[in-house]
């Protein structure tokens, strides 16, 4: 622009007015430039689009290629509207420059990009400088200013270590001090040596001027070191004693085996002595194991303890994974330490798996020093920000770097000891698990070979009385001997037997149904009383010929509920059949309800609760839970008598499963209750029912605990 100024062929108004252009589209370009430099260049065409479509609307107007009427402006002619243009284009883009920069340094507590930053606003400084000067007709641009402006930027963009901007400070400050101090001293001292000895006989102003010479260089190694500390102080930087610091860790961590406590210990020791805000300490396990996800393994960043403000929520640490190529692990192989910045920055680390960097990015560290032990990585120690708000310098690093090394051999013993006791504790906790398992199988195995005896044993009796009648009735046919009377009494004999076949069989279907959950309940408004009164009416006989009595007590004042009666009616059948089973002639049943619904504050939280309790022989504590198991009987098969309410005639063991089965379906639970097994004293059972009023949650307390009940 200036080589053009000097020809002579352009008029100098329209060179002015090409700078003026300039101006706007070199503010729309450095905006872009600190978007990128800050990283936030999302949305980018559309600035872009703006800049140039405003650019563009000046120059149309500016150069009068619109057919526009003149004056189109208040202010005078379309030169003037142009110049305003060009300065509101300018400031807005250098404004948000300017806006975006303050932003990002307010929001990244990290020193070294805040350091970074605290450049850019030297270039947007002198940047700035350059064209205000020029809309402002002082000076042509283009000058020095932006030329400085424009080599800082260049440096800035170029060099990933920069010259720490506090630090450089300090110095400064200290520097100007200490000379400060120093001449002030001399002159002072030249001006009291003047003053006081002058009158005196053969007073020498060269030996004066020796003398505060000699006392400044004796005092000036200790002045400066003051002003130093002062400086420090004044500005808060860390400082520690290394020797120290170091002899202290190493006693302090050398005998703890627990890794935990090792791990608690090494991350308040540093944090405190380097004044750090917060940190971490992770172990690694490297998984050599390929997976689908992982096909060379990786490692496993397990977190121990992490100390200090500003960690994920909860102070939980999240667990990593590194795959071994992943850049960080390379570089953390072959570094003393890494940085957050070096990892946002450097051209290397652009590789990093974007899961990798969000784990890094949620840690919020700031420095990341491995542990290596006998060249295996096995910890990861992690530190944000110094208090003070200055970076790691060298020495910082130098010290972390003695201090990880110093924590590897604790670091390995403990989480040896460690793995032994995780070890230790999960083969106690399977020995457990087979045990009980063991236990099931074993019962379960019973089981089964108790109800292969059941059911032949079961099936074969009304087998035999049905084969035995068929046969007789044969024989009698073929020799003419058969009565009608004798004939009714067979085929009722057969009746009786394919009768008994058709209840066992059927309970077996029963079984499967729960076992599949397949059972169907047709639910509608019952009546407890009815359903109840209905089965002990079945049972009168029975009840008789054991010369039992069965009370029924406050049924009636019971809600009715949402149900099956059907399959309530087989709950309770199944309850009173085993009450006169397992209780001698003349013993008492007693069926009660209770109405568990007066204190709910829910609909859905109203239960009833029925209660068949008799005075029988009662059940060992440790056998209350099996009964309701498939095929579950207390007393050896082989010593069972068949017969449904005949003393101690038990069954194929599914009468309590069918009924929890179907307790369960309906959103309740059954559950049984005994002081415990004795023939003799006869201490009873009670077997306890609760429904819900409302089966609301019936289809939600079917799929969840129906198979825990089984
Ligand atoms: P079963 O068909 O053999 O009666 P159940 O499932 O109904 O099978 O009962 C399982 C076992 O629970 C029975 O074998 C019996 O030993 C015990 N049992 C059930 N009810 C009672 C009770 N009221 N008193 C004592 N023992 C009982």
């Amino acid at each position: 622009m200036l080589w053009l100024d000097g020809l002579p062929v352009l008029p100098r108004p329209l060179i002015v007015r090409l700078l003026l252009y300039d101006t706007l589209l070199l503010s729309v370009i450095f905006f872009h430039l600190t978007r990128a430099f800050l990283r936030r260049d999302g949305h980018s065409r559309r600035w872009w689009i703006a800049g140039l479509v405003w650019l563009l609307a000046a120059i149309l107007l500016g150069e009068h290629l619109l057919p526009l009427p003149n004056p189109i402006w208040p202010g005078g002619g379309a030169d003037t509207l142009a110049f305003w243009m060009v300065t509101v284009g300018w400031a807005a883009f250098t404004g948000s420059a300017v806006w975006l920069s303050v932003q990002t340094y307010t929001q990244i507590q990290q020193p070294l990009h805040r350091n970074r930053i605290t450049y850019w606003f030297t270039v947007i400084g002198f940047i700035t400088a350059d064209a205000l000067l020029f809309l402002t007709g002082s000076a042509t641009p283009g000058g020095g200013l932006q030329l400085i402006g424009v080599m800082i930027a260049t440096y800035v963009i170029l060099t990933h270590s920069l010259p720490d901007v506090r630090h450089t400070a300090r110095r400064v400050i200290s520097y100007l001090i200490i000379t400060g101090l120093t001449v002030a001293l001399y002159t002072a001292g030249i001006l009291a040596t003047q003053y006081a000895f002058q009158s005196v006989p053969g007073y020498s102003s060269w030996l004066a001027v020796a003398a505060i010479a000699l006392v400044l260089a004796i005092v000036f190694d200790p002045l400066s070191k003051m002003v130093q500390r002062l400086v420090n102080r004044l500005i808060s930087s860390t400082h520690y004693d290394l020797r120290r610091t170091v002899q202290q860790y190493s006693a302090n961590i050398s005998n703890v085996l627990d890794l935990e406590q090792l791990a608690t210990m090494a991350i308040t020791f540093i944090c405190n002595e380097l004044q750090i805000r917060r940190g971490a300490v992770y172990v690694i396990h490297h998984m050599r194991r390929p997976d689908q996800e992982w096909p060379d393994g990786y490692f496993k960043l397990r977190g121990i303890v992490g100390t200090g403000n500003g960690l994920p929520p909860g102070n939980e640490l999240p667990e990593g994974a590194l795959q071994p190529q992943s850049p960080l692990v390379e570089n953390l192989r072959d570094l003393p330490s890494l940085s957050q910045y070096d990892i946002d920055l450097l051209p290397q680390f652009q590789e990093t798996l974007p899961e990798e960097k969000a784990w890094l990015a949620n840690l919020n560290m700031d420095i990341y020093v491995p542990i290596y032990a006998s060249g295996e990585w096995i910890g990861l120690l992690t530190f944000g920000p110094k208090r003070s708000g200055d970076r790691y310098f060298d020495h910082d690093l130098d010290l972390l770097k003695t201090l990880a090394d110093q924590t590897a051999v604790a670091l390995k013993n403990a989480r040896l000891f460690d793995d032994l006791k995780y070890r230790n504790e999960k083969i106690e906790q399977l020995n457990y698990e087979l045990s009980v398992a063991n236990e099931k199988l074993a019962r379960l195995d019973q089981a089964k070979s108790d109800f292969i005896g059941v059911a032949s044993h079961e099936l074969r009796t009304p087998m035999t009385q049905i084969r035995g009648y068929s046969d007789m009735m044969l024989d009698m046919l073929e020799s003419d001997g058969l009565s009608p009377e004798s004939g009714a009494m067979m085929i009722r004999g057969m009746s009786k037997g394919v009768n008994r076949l058709e209840e066992i069989v059927n309970k077996m279907f029963e079984i499967s149904k729960i076992d599949t959950e397949t059972l169907d309940l047709n639910v509608e408004q019952v009546s407890l009383k009815e359903v109840i009164d209905g089965v002990v009416k079945d049972f009168d006989s029975a009840l008789q010929e054991r010369h039992q009595t069965l009370a029924v007590e406050n049924l009636a004042d019971l809600p009715t509920i949402i149900a099956d009666d059907d399959r309530l009616k087989q709950v309770f059948m199944h309850l009173i059949q085993n009450a006169i089973k397992y209780t001698p002639d003349g013993g008492r049943i007693s069926i009660t309800g209770r109405d568990l619904s007066e204190t709910a504050l829910r609909p859905e939280d109203a239960f009833v609760e029925i209660i068949v309790a008799d005075t029988g022989i009662g059940l060992a504590s440790e056998e209350l839970e099996h009964i309701f198991e498939k095929f579950y009987r207390v007393e050896d098969a082989r010593h069972h008598s068949t017969g449904q309410t005949k003393f101690k005639g038990a069954g194929p063991g599914l009468g309590l499963t069918i009924a929890r089965g179907i307790v369960t379906a309906h959103g309740g639970r059954i559950w049984g209750e005994s002081c415990g097994y004795d023939e003799t004293n006869l201490p009873g059972s009670e077997f306890h029912v609760v429904l819900p009023v409302e089966s609301s949650q019936m289809e939600l307390i079917r799929s969840e605990e129906f198979e825990a009940s089984l």
